[in-house]
């Protein structure tokens, strides 16, 4: 490496600031992908070859280059790509053709018992909702909004008497100060205007109102890639949270913060580490045994060789089964001052 080309790189470090804590001392990066290692994480070429080339080109066009690499800050433990963005609609098209939406989630339990019990009514607003499930388990006396920015689901929503905004700036225009709970479940780690939207959410409620965020627990995610070797994959995550730079982010903006509520340990963790490692395998390799069970056209033999294989990596990981028992995400409520 050459001396300009060293001090290029030491002037690339010192312009990096923290985008939650503004700290601009970082080290090297924790990891650095390609866009066709991106691609292929998402959906690997010998799985769908023209899929997987779309989204080549869709991660390109958004890194405006070849490589994303994730720094961690080592003041408030935020880690964030750089470049530093997420997914846009079009990746998350070709995303979406192969992914559903949860039905329902430890973190919808979490808002159930710590914000919707404690209220009777009012106007509640779920952030991302995707089908609504989340909404939908409340009774009448709630009145229900959402954003989703994608049209067929916001179609869906409408269906079932939810008021959807396409966007939270036209809601914030609509509805300020109207909202007694606002949910983002699962979504601040993708998007990198979330100083932008937290305060919009704080626009949005009354003084007093419940703002409950949800993401991975960054920390959870850096161990469970060293475990299974299956990346938290950006343009998807591009932000990787940790208890105390999200309580940084929500008092930045106007919040008063809860202690947060940590996913508690189970065996669905476990199995869920044991199904990333199989997909990752069968991503990095075409020629491992994981990528030819993914070639089985059969859905219930497949099933059932991709089960033996998990099984196998379970014998692999057992030394670490208490580390994979433990909850992947957190949740924080913050009060609207
Ligand atoms: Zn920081």
């Amino acid at each position: 490496m050459n001396t300009s080309a060293i001090n290029n790189k030491k002037q690339q470090q010192i312009n990096i600031k923290c985008p939650v804590c503004e700290n601009t001392s970082f080290e090297e990066p924790i990891y650095k992908y390609s866009a066709l290692e991106a691609a292929a994480h998402f959906c690997p070429p010998n799985r769908n070859s023209t899929r997987n080339q779309r989204l080549v080109k869709s991660i390109r066009k958004l890194w405006q280059g070849d490589e994303c690499s994730i720094i961690r800050c080592p003041e408030c433990g935020f880690a964030f790509g750089q470049p530093f963005i997420g997914g846009d609609e079009e990746f998350y098209s070709i995303l979406h053709e192969q992914h559903g939406y949860p039905s329902w989630r430890w973190d919808y339990d979490v808002a159930v018992q710590n914000v919707i019990s404690l209220l009777d009514k009012g106007k509640i607003l779920d952030i991302g909702a995707g089908t609504g499930n989340f909404l939908k388990s409340l009774g009448n006396q709630w009145e229900k909004y959402a954003v989703e920015g994608s049209d067929t689901t916001r179609l869906e929503l409408e269906k079932v008497g939810i008021n959807v905004f396409p966007d939270l700036p036209t809601l914030v225009e609509a509805e300020s100060g109207e909202f007694s709970v606002v949910t983002m479940f699962q979504v601040l780690e993708h998007i990198s205007n979330f100083q932008e939207v937290l305060s919009q959410c704080r626009q949005l409620l009354t003084p007093g109102g419940l703002l409950l965020v949800t993401v991975p627990d960054g920390d959870a995610m850096i161990l469970q890639e060293q475990l299974t070797g299956c990346p938290d994959m950006p343009p998807n995550h591009i932000n990787k949270w940790t208890p105390k730079s999200l309580k940084i982010a929500l008092e930045d903006v106007g919040f008063q913060t809860q202690a947060a509520i940590i996913e508690p340990p189970s065996w669905k963790n476990l199995a869920y580490s044991l199904q990333l490692k199989v997909i990752h395998d069968a991503a990095i390799n075409p020629n491992s045994l994981a990528a030819k069970c993914y070639q089985v056209s059969n859905k219930r033999i497949r099933i059932s060789l991709l089960s033996s294989l998990a099984l196998s990596g379970f014998l692999q990981l057992f030394p670490h089964t208490n580390k994979l028992l433990q909850g992947e995400s957190f949740a924080m409520i913050s009060i609207a001052n």
